[in-house]
């Protein structure tokens, strides 16, 4: 029989309802779950047994959005969080300790950086920043005996470019370490890293995933094909025994699932940043629609980019579906047909004719946010990175006049001509 195509994976996955219960996930609105014996309860708390018992660790609800997730990702499990920050924070600290080192390309978003290079050092995990165009020799030299994991993103936010997976999975695994990619602009209707090579995936689930702009929310989704036994000495974490758990030993008790089953039972018990399951029913509704939305926003995404490449008062565009892109070559090989809605260009005139055009747009919102319904911009200079220093927005890709465009789902024709009425304007 053919593979089952990620559109009906959308709708059915995760959750399959026997005779005469609901059809749609419902919504397990409750703290707690009931058991018959004290003796039952206890083995929960042991991990000898799988069930339910509080929300902070797991929820049906979640669960099944959960398992949606990972089924279009190609991954064995997953986990949703609170937001796509506390998915990149929980990915990364899972596999680092205080004293351990990590490599994250310059080009991530904003929150992530900042995530990474300030509050995570202060919790004494350094994180080296590397330029994801350098060739292999040159990222080789970055790693060092306690660096324990690789981080870039799949279409870079705010610069829209692609990530070479492929490369980036070889460094990894030549190193022994894992590969964690956040797939958030690319969705896995255009990509699934671990195809080509990522050990763990995120997500920002409140960008298309979501797609309607209500909840925000995030997901980690692991591949089970890295081989934390093969690395014992590097990730004690997950290959010896976890005094909290009457001396589990992950690695060995979860197989395949190690990863997120500590991920899990550990720093959702301890950190506790779950999604509400009345966010994970809203996630999975914008889940059942994604592969229709996803494919008109790129389409309405490449003709507002062949519209901008073509004005006169645009100084450049970058929209990784466009041959002039310098992402082209790696969209061909990454991509399945198109990249995502989000593109972004600067204007002629610099700094303060963009704020003028920005302020001049009508339908097209000033927003921080991206991937949802409604056409929105930012100016990341003055708005997600204006904490980086000029150095550090060049060092990002991140030019001063870049204007980010993320393309909703009204009418591009619509979108166009507000385009053309500010640009008539400046
Ligand atoms: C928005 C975003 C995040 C952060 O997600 P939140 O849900 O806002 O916490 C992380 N990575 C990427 C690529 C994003 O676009």
């Amino acid at each position: 029989m053919r593979e089952t195509s990620i559109e009906t994976k959308c709708i059915h996955e995760g959750y399959k309802p026997g005779n005469g219960e609901a059809r749609q996930i419902p919504i397990y609105q409750s703290t707690t779950f009931k058991y018959d014996t004290s003796d039952e309860m206890g083995q929960l708390f042991d991990l000898e047994k799988e069930g339910y018992f509080y929300t902070r660790l797991q929820n049906p609800t979640n669960d099944a959005v959960a398992a949606k997730i990972a089924a279009l990702e190609g991954g064995v499990a997953a986990m949703l969080t609170s937001s796509g920050q506390a998915a990149n924070f929980f990915a990364v600290f899972n596999i680092c300790e205080a004293g351990d080192h990590f490599l994250a390309s310059s080009s991530i978003y904003g929150g992530t950086f900042n995530l990474f290079t300030v509050t995570m050092k202060k919790m004494g995990i350094e994180c080296t920043i590397y330029d994801q165009n350098l060739p292999e020799e040159e990222i080789n030299k970055l790693f060092k005996p306690n660096t324990k994991c690789i981080f870039g993103e799949t279409i870079t936010n705010p610069t829209v470019n692609i990530f070479d997976i492929e490369k980036f999975a070889g460094i990894a695994h030549k190193h022994g370490v894992p590969l964690i990619v956040d797939n958030t602009f690319a969705t896995p209707v255009n990509c699934q890293p671990i195809k080509f090579g990522a050990d763990i995936v995120t997500h920002s689930t409140t960008k298309y995933m979501d797609g309607h702009a209500v909840g925000v929310g995030g997901c980690i989704v692991d591949s089970g094909n890295f081989d934390w036994m093969a690395h014992a000495d590097k990730y004690p974490g997950l290959t010896q025994p976890d005094e909290s758990y009457h001396g589990v030993t992950y690695a060995k008790h979860f197989g395949k699932a190690a990863y997120i089953s500590k991920a899990t039972v550990q720093l959702m018990r301890d950190l506790g940043c779950i999604q509400s399951p009345q966010n994970a029913f809203y996630l999975n509704m914008g889940l059942e629609s994604l592969p229709v939305r996803v494919r008109q926003h790129c389409s309405s995404a490449l003709a507002i980019a062949k519209y901008l490449e073509s004005h006169d008062k645009v100084a450049w565009v970058n929209y990784p579906d466009l041959e002039s892109s310098e992402s082209h070559e790696l969209f061909e090989k990454y991509m399945s047909g198109a990249s995502c809605g989000v593109l972004c260009f600067g204007i002629k005139g610099g700094r303060e004719t963009c704020v003028k055009f920005m302020d001049t747009l009508k339908l097209a919102n000033i927003e921080t946010h991206v991937a949802d319904s409604k056409t929105c911009l930012l100016h990341p200079a003055s708005h997600t990175h204006r904490q980086m220093t000029e150095e550090q927005l060049l060092e990002a890709g991140v030019a001063p006049d870049l204007i980010r465009f993320s393309v909703g789902l009204e009418n591009p024709e619509d979108i166009i001509a507000d385009l053309q009425q500010a640009f008539d304007q400046i």
